[in-house]
């Protein structure tokens, strides 16, 4: 089980994470927390006519929540916000319910985390911390709130 989940994609991202580091033009951030895990992250977007040109974050916390915010950033690249809605969505039935899709390429390699509940919000956080940076909501995001 725990190598199902700790793939070679997984651990090489979750090490190397890819679009590290501050956006300097970004125009959406958003700090997200998982308190149960410790992870933290700090996620730049910049979005220009609805599709988002680039997705860079900072941060620390465990393999699956650094990994999970890399593959992000690289899938979402050049995504529209409908593009961007379908594929959240599609990422969130995976890692709940194991229903891989074909829109989520890369991203099928967390889908091992369903058979670890606590491990789901590691997953999530850069997801859902990309959907409050998109609307802009105010004040960082936890994965403590609205469950
Ligand atoms: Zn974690």
């Amino acid at each position: 089980m725990l190598r199902e989940l700790y793939q070679e994609v997984i651990i090489d991202h979750g090490r190397h994470p890819r679009n590290f580091g501050v956006l300097p033009n970004a125009n959406h951030h958003k700090e997200g927390f998982n308190p149960l895990c410790g992870d933290k992250i700090h996620l730049y977007v910049q979005e220009e006519n609805g599709v988002v040109k680039k997705i860079q974050f900072e941060g620390c916390g465990c393999a699956i929540s650094m990994a999970s915010a890399s593959l992000m950033s690289e899938v979402l690249c050049g995504k529209t916000l409908t593009e961007i809605n379908t594929i959240f969505n599609d990422f969130h039935l995976l890692v709940t319910e194991g229903n891989p899709s074909k829109n989520l390429g890369k991203l099928a390699v967390l889908g091992g985390v369903r058979e670890f509940p606590a491990r789901v919000k590691c997953a999530t956080l850069a997801w859902h911390t990309l959907n409050a940076a998109l609307q802009d909501t105010s004040g960082p995001v936890s994965t403590e709130e609205d469950e």
